[in-house]
């Protein structure tokens, strides 16, 4: 009989972590951290200690008490099974870290396996530095659409629509059935049929666990579609007669694609973070400009016009020699500080009004609207449904035929056989 359950994602946006268990075999779908900027015990100033990171999270329960999965030098004396049983593989949905911020601390006999795009991704991070908390992981590109056996299951990826590249999907197929994975998905972005083709794949799944990120806040409205978002991007640049500030996030690749176009377009030079700047190269984004080693703050200032620069939460000193003004602008695009629960998010607005910046935000959310996962969930119309990734799951009705289960975190296992 196969059992599911879930060590994290539970009542909380990110850090999933959905264990699939059939005889001795395991699957572990994301190895996720939570993201809690201004909240926990690790906040203001108060960091995990490097070579202890592991150790401390597991204590202060920020890492899932699952046995034979951890590099056995990570825990320094927590006592937990560590080291791999060999009957275990991790398949990561896709590159934000609260789907693969732990695997840094897997043991590395145990396989990690994703997407090609993702796979690409993680390399192009690691050669600008950017790497997760622990050891660096070896991460294993698997064929999308074609499946993997690993023990008695048989594990197939598939490309879905979210605000980062290589975003997947899985169906991990068990003896009860198939239990299908949203990681995170919408429908409103650049690739929606991802989304649709990955639905009509599991469809009539024994279970499927799906993200709820956007019931968490109450709102029901449709999204922004990328379209709209780039439409928005270029009529900022169109109106703003000084310089554009911008906020962006790194791993969506494609938005930061079509701005470069839309800004090359406009006759304005993109100006990134040097560590931004290697990680795009890598990519093989071609005419990166950097910060200060391609354009300096005299260039700017010069002539402000010419320009879109992102910001990083720690430069607005910078602001001060670029002498921004009402003729300024800056736009959030999804990037740092994320939102409102980001005590940085104050700070930028102080900012920008003891400099009369305007601000204006024109992303989008990488989440399906509560209408969108609806509608996935009548498409897939499985036997049992567990919303998770949401501070508010119980907002997610199941369609008649479907029952729900509302997981909860840790030890409890749900076997997928009981309900018939
Ligand atoms: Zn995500």
């Amino acid at each position: 009989m196969a059992e599911i359950s879930f060590w994290g994602g539970v009542g909380v946006i990110g850090s999933s972590k959905v264990l699939i268990e059939q005889g001795s075999w395991r699957v572990m779908l994301d190895f996720g951290l939570d993201f809690t900027p201004g909240a926990g015990l690790f906040r203001m100033g108060v960091q995990v200690r490097p070579e202890f990171a592991l150790h401390d999270r597991l204590y202060t329960e920020q890492a899932p008490l699952v046995p034979h999965i951890y590099r056995p030098e990570a825990l320094h004396g927590f006592p937990l099974p560590a080291g791999s049983d060999r009957h275990t593989a991790v398949f990561i949905s896709h590159a934000h870290i609260d789907h693969i911020g732990l695997t840094g601390f897997i043991d590395p006999s145990i396989p990690i396996y994703c997407s090609p795009q993702t796979y690409r991704l993680m390399e192009a991070l690691a050669e600008s530095g950017d790497v997760v908390e622990g050891y660096p992981p070896t991460f294993t590109a698997m064929e999308e659409g074609k499946p993997l056996t690993w023990g008695p299951f048989r594990v197939t990826c598939y490309p879905v629509d979210h605000d980062v590249v290589g975003a997947s999907g899985y169906a991990v197929e068990t003896e009860d059935g198939i239990v299908a994975f949203t990681g995170d998905i919408r429908l409103h972005g650049r690739h929606p049929e991802f989304s649709e083709s990955f639905a009509r794949s599991v469809k009539s799944a024994r279970a499927l666990v799906i993200e709820g990120t956007t019931l968490s806040f109450g709102f029901a409205e449709a999204q922004r579609t990328e379209a709209e978002v780039d439409a928005l991007f270029a009529k900022a640049l169109q109106q703003t007669p000084g310089l554009v500030l911008i906020s962006l996030y790194p791993r969506n690749l494609e938005r930061v694609e079509s701005f470069l176009a839309i800004a090359k377009k406009a006759g304005r030079i993109m100006v990134w973070p040097k560590t931004w700047s290697t990680f795009f190269r890598h990519w093989g984004f071609k005419d990166i400009q950097a910060f200060e080693e391609d354009i300096d703050v005299a260039a700017i200032r010069h002539n402000p016009s010419q320009f879109v620069l992102q910001m990083n939460p720690q430069w607005l000193p910078w602001l001060l020699d670029l002498e921004v003004g009402p003729g300024s602008m800056f736009l959030h695009a999804n990037g740092e500080p994320l939102g409102t629960f980001d005590p940085r998010w104050n700070v930028l607005h102080e900012w920008l009004k003891f400099l009369h910046v305007p601000f204006w935000s024109i992303g989008t959310s990488g989440h399906a609207s509560p209408e969108d996962l609806n509608r996935l969930v009548q498409w897939i119309q499985p036997d049992i449904l567990f919303p998770l990734h949401s501070m508010e799951p119980d907002r997610l009705l199941p369609p008649p035929g479907t029952v729900r289960w509302l997981p909860q975190r840790g030890g409890k296992r749900y076997a997928l056989g009981e309900y018939r």
